[in-house]
Formats: C-alpha cells, structure tokens, sequence
C-alpha cells in the first residue's frame, strides 16, 4: 500500500503540473508515513501549542498520517536568491502549491475510498492560527514524527531534497507501515559542523542565533503579501531557506561523502 499511495501522489502531480496556467514545477515528492497513536503527537501540545489537534480529532478510526513533502524544481528557489523582496516566482509557487495540496488531498482521500478504505482532510485554516502565530497543525512538525526529515537551524524541515518546498497531510485508517526516523540531523549547524547561512541570509533579524522572532518574520512575510496581492494569500519570504547548502538536498550527508 505504500507504494500505492506514494505512486497515486506523483502521479497526482506530475499531471497538476501541466493544468493550463500553471507556472511553478516540482520534483518527485517525498512521501512518509506515521501511526496515528504515536505518543510523539501529544508532545506538540508542548513543542508548538496547546491547542495542537490530535491526529483522531479528524479520523476517530484513524490509523495512518500521510504526510509529504513537494519539493520546488531548482529555478523556483533559486529566483529567490538575494534582494529584500521575495521574488514572484517564489510567491507564486506558494500559492500554487497550497492549491494543490489542497487539490491533492482531496484526490488521495477518493483513491482510498475507492480501494475500500477511508480517508479524512485535515482542515488548511488549522495550519496557522493568526493570533499566535503559531499552528493548529503544523505540517512540519507532524512530517518530523514521520520521518519525512529533520529541522534546520533555520526551522524548516530538511527533506533528503532539501527544504525549499511545501508539505502536506492527511488521515486515513489504513494501517500503512511508519517510516522510520533517521537517528542523524540534517542540518550542518545540529551535526556539529560550521553553518549559519541562514541566519546570515535572514533580511528581517528575525533568525537569530539566540532565536527566532516569529513576529519580525510575519511583518517580513506580510510586507511581501501586500506586495503581491494580486496573486491571492502570498504571505511569503524564504530568503533563510534558498541559496544554502540545504536548499535541495541533506547536506550532512554530503558533507560525510566528501570526508
Ligand atoms: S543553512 Fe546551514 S545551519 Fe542553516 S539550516 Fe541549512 S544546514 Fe542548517
Ligand atoms: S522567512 Fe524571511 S524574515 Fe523570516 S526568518 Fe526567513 S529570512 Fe528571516
């Protein structure tokens, strides 16, 4: 079954890829998958807030997350690279992505109706909750649980293709094998080896080595959705995420190659 699902997720996106006013591109996702009872879940109610759901909260019966990673063909970061304005290829990939993650999930939930299972959505507001700044659901978090990658110094998830993409989730009661999470870290700083390119990269303050402001990284993202409006909900920057070693791959890996 997980190679059905992976294989029903590429296929999904190759063909969104070629929809008619379609401008961003993407590489082969990334798929992973957690137990619904894995006792790391209730550790979010901690790490990001207490009001985080619960993976049953959507899927009383629930048995499997899947979760996924969309990683942005290289032009996309790349467009990003350097100025203080994020650029309207990388914004316009924000807001195609989040179209089809929400397309995507739609169309995983049929497929597994169709094969006799059953499947539920996990609702998109819950991903950010405004008055906090903090999320309902954090995709990231829960694609930690399942192995999907690490955090970097700069926050974000580092995938074996890096971090410069999106990610998304959904239920189902399927009972589907968890992917195991790598023991190792992604991230050249966490591994022990000199890198702060992202905070080097940060245009607002709001990466720090002592931290990370989550208010100066919204006023950043918001500057750039005023900026863009035109396109719809492009609160985006990601200027700590492009032109570093973890763009598009795990560079601690690499790094281990090379010695
Ligand atoms: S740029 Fe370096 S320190 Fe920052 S997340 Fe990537 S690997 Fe880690
Ligand atoms: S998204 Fe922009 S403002 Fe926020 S931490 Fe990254 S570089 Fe800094």
């Amino acid at each position: 079954m997980r190679v059905k699902i992976e294989s029903i997720i590429e296929d999904y996106v190759k063909e969104y890829e070629s929809t008619e006013g379609i401008r961003s591109e993407w590489k082969v996702p990334l798929v992973a998958f957690a137990d619904a009872m894995d006792p790391m879940f209730n550790r979010l109610k901690e790490v990001v807030a207490p009001t985080h759901a619960m993976p049953r909260d959507f899927m009383s019966d629930g048995r499997t997350i899947i979760t996924y990673f969309l990683p942005f063909q290289d032009f996309i970061p790349d467009s990003n690279i350097g100025g203080r304005k994020a650029s309207e290829v990388w914004a316009i990939a924000y807001v195609e992505t989040n179209e089809l993650i929400a397309r995507l999930n739609k169309h995983i939930k049929q497929r597994i109706e169709e094969l006799g299972h059953g499947a539920e959505l996990i609702p998109m507001a819950l991903s950010y909750a405004p008055d906090n700044l903090k999320s309902d659901w954090s995709q990231r978090h829960v694609a930690y649980i399942a192995g999907l990658g690490k955090f970097g110094l700069n926050n974000m998830l580092i995938t074996e293709k890096g971090c410069c993409g999106r990610v998304g989730s959904i239920i189902t009661n399927l009972k589907i094998e968890p992917t195991k999470r790598d023991e190792d870290e992604y991230c050249l700083y966490k591994a022990g080896i000199n890198c702060t390119k992202c905070i080097d990269n940060c245009i607002n303050d709001a990466l720090r080595d002592d931290g990370f402001v989550r208010e100066r990284c919204y006023e950043m993202c918001r500057e750039n959705g005023e900026r863009y409006k035109y396109l719809g909900h492009s609160e985006v920057c990601g200027k700590c995420l492009v032109g570093i070693p973890c763009s598009f791959e795990n560079p601690v890996i690499k790094s281990k190659v090379r010695l």
